[in-house]
């Protein structure tokens, strides 16, 4: 089969995935190998194949990127039995968890220490086939195409945990900063809530996306020129997926005492001022259950992820379009196309 490896990390105008042969796996115990359909590119993949993403990430090398897949079954594995040849299902960031933990039993899995990391610790989604636990995936609904559902497995669920964190009431105002691949679907969550959106991004383009997909207004990060920034204290919530220290700084000015903000992107806080009790919090990526509401909400019509298609072959250039913030919406790659 084919897939896109990263043999060494190194910057993406280099090249560092190799669109190569390499044996097609084999699906072990409580396994499932499918044909991938398609497999969002996400951010913290560009990390990884740059080299500075997690410490001891990728787990080994060479490894497969991707963790945003649908694909269909091909081969089930000794042990398998809620999934057969031929299943479309989807493929997140979790891979498997140990189940046992007091993370696992609490219902935040994706805390678990054990997790096994789609595309880090165990091949992706960047390849025409890959093994994936059967436990761990979840069969796609027949109303969304292959490149539609893709970005809902990671993006959209890492936007629906932050959502859940930020506690948001009817009317209340929310900030979204960063309209890409996970702020796009944020927004759309946070107006589900019935709160009030602002989106912050310095494209005009992604500010344009942003009120299309319901957000009330579209600003500018603070000091930026081509528009208007948000007034301090203006919001109860605020939610980052920009990958910037000044973004997180930003949205604790812009939030009133006792406000909360949200961190998807790992940046710097800087120096917390107590005297306002605003509470900042972290999320990551989110569970099982999270993967079925997420896939409910797109199949009601109320989440539309916007995605950019790319064949496999071409990782490189999607990722490196990524990093210029070049895309609109996720990038999908489609193996064959
Ligand atoms: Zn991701
Ligand atoms: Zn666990």
């Amino acid at each position: 089969m084919h897939a896109a490896v990263l043999r060494t990390p190194g910057p993406i105008e280099n090249h560092p995935l190799h669109y190569s042969e390499v044996p097609e796996p084999v699906p072990g115990l409580g396994e499932v190998a499918i044909s991938v359909l398609a497999c969002g590119v996400c951010r913290s993949n560009l990390h990884m194949v740059e080299g500075d993403w997690l410490p001891g990430t990728p787990a080994e090398l060479p490894i497969i990127p991707g963790h945003e897949v649908v694909g269909r079954v091909k081969a089930v594995g000794p042990g398998v039995t809620n999934l057969t040849v031929g299943d479309r299902i989807g493929v997140q960031p979790i891979w498997a968890t140990c189940g046992r933990c007091e993370h696992c039993i609490s219902g935040h899995e994706q805390r678990c220490r054990q997790r096994q990391i789609t595309g880090e610790t165990r091949d992706g989604g960047y390849a025409e086939v890959m093994l994936a636990k059967a436990d761990f995936a979840c069969r796609i609904p027949d109303s969304l195409t292959d490149t539609e559902a893709a970005p809902l497995l990671c993006p959209g669920i890492t936007a629906y945990g932050a959502l859940k964190k930020a506690l948001l009431r009817p009317g209340q105002n929310v900030a979204v900063f960063g309209v890409g691949g996970v702020g796009h679907l944020a927004l759309q969550m946070a107006g589900l809530t019935g709160a009030r959106v602002s989106a912050v991004s310095r494209s005009s383009r992604a500010r344009a996306l942003a009120e299309q997909l319901g957000a009330e207004g579209a600003y500018v990060p603070a000091g930026s020129e081509g528009g208007v920034a948000l007034r301090d204290g203006s919001q109860d919530a605020a939610i980052v997926f920009a990958p910037s220290d000044r973004s997180v700084a930003e949205a604790l000015r812009v939030i009133r005492p006792g406000g909360r903000v949200v961190l998807g992107v790992s940046q710097s806080v800087g120096v917390m001022d107590i005297g306002d009790e605003k509470t900042v919090v972290g999320t990551v990526l989110g569970t099982r259950q999270d993967m079925l509401d997420v896939l409910g909400l797109a199949v009601d019509g109320k989440l539309h992820a916007v995605h950019e298609d790319f064949p496999l072959s071409e990782a490189n250039q999607a990722l490196q379009r990524l990093k210029h913030g070049q895309l609109q919406g996720r990038a999908v790659l489609v193996p064959g196309a």
